[in-house]
């Protein structure tokens, strides 16, 4: 009997990123570059083999949350240009120096502390981030307007990109993304010359999308090169990575009325087939996606009955054959049938943290 796989689709990655270059293809930006979000390992999915991919359909630019991060992607992309979105915490600005990594600056005090760095170093290379109305990190508008006007606080620094986030861009229709728009245009606009040539980057996966207005110079995406969906309520662009799949571990014949896991808040209506799968909580499938979830077999969806436990889940086979379905028979947890933004939407949650809760357990295969 095999084990649970977590099989990842290589060549899926390669057609998603694929997919963002012809979307930024499209525009009157042709100039935009597509880099690659790779943080939290690659939303849980590995960074090594996802970078080793990507860098060969001409990905050149990555971007991650932390340093350490950066230090491992180095790795696997020595040529490439990475960005790393916390920027550098203090004392790890050597770290950044010795691996190459651009640290995004969002406020005056670690500009400061960067810019001391640099003069003592000589390494000035950083991008700078601009909050346009996430309010997570970046300079307000107000400070970034008190930087572009001050020549002295950027003085000797090489500045590589200037970037903001949308805090929207998985509703189309939210107006918040033409504000931020708009925000993000008059702040460059009143940028001195000599930043004028100073690569520029706004859109996520959903972004990137949405319009060839978003998309700038720079494109970093994320969720959509690993087949989750970058919109809510529309249909996904991309295309499924990730399949889950393991084996029945035990049917059980069980009487109307009998209840099953924890609680004993599903009962039987009839008599039931049960089968028991050793995939749980503890693996990623979140607890929440319990109520209204199902698994499939051979293409054919089953319901999860009964709570989610750490390292099993239940589900109704009465409905199929008992020769299709045996001690064994492979289930697929999520895939190209169970997709995971269909998971996600039971735990009232969203593809990202599927993808990056799935957890140590699984043995990884990449294919292409
Ligand atoms: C995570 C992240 C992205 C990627 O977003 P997706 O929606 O996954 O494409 C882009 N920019 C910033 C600042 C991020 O934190």
């Amino acid at each position: 009997m095999s084990a649970t796989n977590l099989r990842i689709s290589l060549e899926r990655i390669a057609e998603n990123y694929q997919m963002f270059v012809d979307a930024t293809k499209s525009g009157s930006f042709s100039s935009s570059e597509v880099a690659a979000v790779v943080k939290a390992d690659a939303y849980g999915l590995g960074v090594e083999p996802i970078a080793q991919t990507l860098s060969k359909v001409g990905c050149k630019t990555y971007f991650v949350a932390h340093g350490f991060e950066g230090r491992e992607l180095r790795a696997f992309a020595p040529e490439a240009k990475i960005y790393v979105f916390h920027g550098a915490l203090p004392n790890e600005e050597e770290l950044f120096r010795e691996y190459g990594l651009i640290p995004v600056v969002h406020s005056f005090s670690s500009l400061e502390r960067w810019r001391a760095f640099s003069q003592a170093s000589g390494y000035s290379d950083l991008a700078l981030q601009v909050d346009t109305g996430m309010n997570r990190l970046g300079f307000q508008p107000d400070e970034f307007l008190r930087l572009m006007e001050d020549d002295l606080l950027l003085e000797g620094l090489d500045i590589h990109l200037i970037m903001s986030h949308l805090a929207c861009g998985d509703e189309v229709e939210n107006i918040k993304n033409k504000k931020q728009l708009g925000l993000f245009k008059d702040l460059m606009a009143q940028r001195p010359s000599w930043l004028s040539h100073v690569p520029l980057s706004l859109a996520n996966s959903a972004g990137t999308l949405l319009e060839a207005d978003y998309q700038f110079d720079v494109c970093r995406v994320g969720i959509g090169l690993y087949g989750g969906n970058p919109f809510s309520g529309r249909a996904n662009p991309c295309s499924p990575v990730v399949t889950v799949e393991t084996p029945i571990l035990q049917i059980s014949e069980i009487e109307m009325g009998e209840s099953v896991s924890y609680g004993g808040r599903w009962t039987a209506p009839r008599l039931s087939r049960i089968a028991t799968v050793g995939v749980g909580y503890a693996d990623g499938y979140l607890r929440a996606a319990g109520g209204q979830g199902t698994v499939a077999i051979d293409g054919r969806r089953v319901p999860i009955v009964g709570r989610i436990t750490m390292d099993l889940i239940m589900i109704d086979v009465t409905d199929l054959s008992t020769e299709a379905v045996q001690v064994g028979s492979l289930v697929e947890m999520m895939g190209e049938t169970i997709l995971i933004d269909q998971i996600a939407d039971n735990a009232e949650t969203i593809g990202y943290e599927i993808l990056t809760s799935l957890g140590r357990r699984y043995r990884r295969e990449y294919f292409s």
